[in-house]
């Protein structure tokens, strides 16, 4: 049977630890939708045009070295705002919020315009200081050379960026519930979200 978990929020609040930790206490398939654009910004980074990029893009492309890494973060949000590259994607990700079985899927556009009928929308935010403190020590913990600074102007340039944009900006859902993360344990804010897929299945 189909259920649609939607997680969207801000950069780095914490939607992907809740995704992941949520779709496995349920045995849902879990869909990273930022990869998508992460994948498709890469592309360009070699001059590719980003919506031939995202028109061809291949599940192989979303296990390129590194996608995770601030850089590619600032191409993914510029090729996010190209309406033809979010049409491209949007039936891989429908496809995939119905597949049988759960699933869950976190990004910025989720609940409002992937899957606007979703059994549960999540909206995942926390403090920019809190957000880019936990992306900074992920990032320094993956090797990159970064300063918290540098980690706190990117989020807030692809939040400035990503909620202005004309087509699919970052919104919350009117009907979602919202998890601020910034003084909650990862325990607590899965647990939280946990209770909210529980209350929607009963
Ligand atoms: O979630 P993540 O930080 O990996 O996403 C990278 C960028 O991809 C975001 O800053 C945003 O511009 C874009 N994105 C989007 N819609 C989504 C997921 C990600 O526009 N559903």
């Amino acid at each position: 049977m189909a259920f649609t978990i939607a997680i969207d929020g801000p950069a780095a609040a914490g939607k992907g630890t809740v995704a992941r930790r949520v779709a496995a206490h349920f045995g849902f398939a879990h869909l990273d939708t930022g990869l998508l654009y992460r994948a498709t910004g890469h592309r360009t980074m070699d001059g590719t045009d980003a919506v031939t990029a995202a028109t061809q893009l291949l599940a192989s492309d979303l296990d390129a070295e590194d996608l995770r890494g601030p850089d590619i973060a600032q191409a993914a949000s510029r090729v996010a705002a190209i309406p033809e590259v979010r049409a491209a994607l949007i039936d891989f990700q429908r496809a995939f919020a119905r597949r049988a079985g759960g699933a869950v899927l976190d990004g910025r556009d989720i609940g409002t315009v992937i899957c606007p009928d979703a059994e549960v929308k999540l909206y995942v935010t926390a403090s920019d200081d809190i957000r880019a403190a936990r992306r900074h020590a992920e990032l320094v913990g993956r090797g990159h050379d970064i300063t918290y600074d540098a980690v706190l102007e990117d989020l807030r340039q692809r939040d400035a960026r990503d909620s202005a944009r004309a087509t699919a900006p970052l919104r919350a859902a009117p009907d979602a519930v919202h998890l601020d993360t910034s003084r909650m344990s990862i325990e607590e804010a899965v647990a939280t979200a946990i209770t909210a897929v529980e209350k929607a299945r009963s």
